[in-house]
């Protein structure tokens, strides 16, 4: 499937999308604290994009049964809230979910420290969120796709963390997945070149450990292999012929 490039109709559209995504994040930010069950975090987010007048796209994705995605310590994504998962003083807990606004899907991702966290934690959580700026210092018209997984690779790499493999960003638009697939770590191949109009989650998922990941029984969690912790950020940005704008920033 060609890479779609948005008209500037499409491109509003999107923006209005992301910019209603990332005030239900900052709602979820202020609200989550020890205590809270993932559930709970779940209906919250899920009344705050219909409060929007938006659909939370990630309900019923493939059977995905909530709006949000609650992935707590070793979970890289793809947690199932619950109402016996209470968050305690000290975890992290990485949040992804997206919203479908006049057709337009956004899509992005936060780890939130609960109350005190380590410095190990948080660092991890900074050098994350470092990676996808050093990352999309090259999503430019005229780079190749795979400039920005070499750059997260190497923003990464001087830390020893494990980048997942298995796990990749995407294309969106009216489709919450689209083409490209957007690897985090270095490529051999440059990838297609990028245009001005293309929109794009990038989304590096680390971990403090070893990369290999596993799949819980739930189908749905993805948990690492050696327990170690992990952390997620995405935005969901548009491709110009100067810097990117990055749609869903708070
Ligand atoms: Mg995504």
């Amino acid at each position: 499937m060609a890479i779609s490039i948005k008209s500037e109709r499409e491109i509003q559209l999107m923006r209005e999308s992301c910019k209603l995504l990332a005030d239900v994040f900052q709602n979820l930010e202020n609200a989550v604290k020890p205590g809270m069950s993932t559930l709970e975090l779940d209906a919250l987010g899920e009344k705050l994009i219909r409060a929007h007048g938006c659909t939370p796209n990630f309900l019923n994705y493939n059977g995905f049964p909530a709006s949000l995605c609650v992935s707590v310590n070793d979970e890289v994504v793809h947690g199932i809230p619950r109402k016996d998962r209470i968050l305690q003083e000290g975890d992290i807990v990485s949040v992804d979910a997206g919203l479908i606004y006049k057709g337009y899907h956004s899509d992005m991702a936060r780890t939130f420290g609960i109350g005190t966290i380590s410095e190990d934690a948080r660092l991890l959580i900074e050098r994350t969120r470092q990676s996808f700026f050093d990352g999309i210092k090259m999503a430019k018209a005229g780079n190749h796709l795979f400039e920005i997984s070499n750059a997260i690779d190497a923003s990464i790499k001087p830390y020893g963390y494990g980048i997942v493999r298995d796990l990749v960003g995407h294309g969106i638009g009216t489709s919450l997945h689209e083409d490209p697939q957007i690897p985090n770590f270095a490529q051999r191949r440059r990838g297609p070149k990028l245009h001005a109009g293309m929109t794009l989650a990038i989304e590096p998922m680390i971990n403090m450990g070893r990369a290999d990941v596993e799949w819980l029984d739930d189908d749905w969690t993805v948990v690492t292999e050696d327990g170690s912790l992990s952390a997620h950020y995405e935005n969901t940005i548009l491709v110009t012929d100067g810097e990117p704008e990055i749609l869903t920033l708070y």
